[in-house]
């Protein structure tokens, strides 16, 4: 599995950290997610949240009660290393204006929790797809 270095750890809440990854020039599309592995090779899959322009790769992660990957992803410092698959996924809606997607078209998207990395990057990339909304549920 490749390689990838941690740029930072910051915590957006008690449980919700966001992870940068160095990105290493890899290829991806709004709604691919990436599996990433514990020393131990257990791997979880990670939805990106970050614009498939942006230099970096970005998450958004739950750190969950004793759960095997995030407890060590959150964890992590800057300069170690993690284990990480290139993209893959299943989570393309609409139609990519690079395949010939029509700018008028509209989307319309709800999620919850960390639930919304893979929206935010659809809707923080200018000019990948037509418009779209996003309404975020959470707790009060
Ligand atoms: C396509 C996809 C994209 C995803 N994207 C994201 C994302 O962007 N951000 C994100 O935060 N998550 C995302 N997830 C969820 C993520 O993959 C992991 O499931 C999550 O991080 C928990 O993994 P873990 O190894 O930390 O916890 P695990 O070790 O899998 O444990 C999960 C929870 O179950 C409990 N548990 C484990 N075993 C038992 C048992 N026998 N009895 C009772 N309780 C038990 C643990 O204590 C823990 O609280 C995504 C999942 C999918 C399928």
């Amino acid at each position: 599995m490749p390689t990838s270095k941690v740029s930072a750890v910051t915590f957006l809440s008690e449980d919700v950290f966001e992870l940068v990854l160095e990105r290493d020039g890899v290829i991806f599309r709004p709604g691919d997610c990436f599996a990433i592995a514990n020393p131990s090779g257990v791997s979880r899959p990670y939805s990106a949240s970050s614009g498939n322009k942006e230099a970096c790769l970005r998450f958004i992660i739950r750190r969950m009660p004793n759960g095997q990957v995030s407890q060590w992803l959150a964890a992590r410092a800057p300069g170690d290393a993690v284990d990480i698959t290139l993209p893959f996924g299943w989570f393309r809606p609409g139609h990519h204006l690079d395949d010939g997607g029509d700018p008028n078209d509209q989307s319309i998207f709800v999620a919850t929790g960390t639930g919304i990395a893979p929206f935010r990057v659809r809707c923080g990339v200018p000019g990948t797809y037509g418009r779209s909304s996003v309404f975020m549920g959470s707790a009060a």
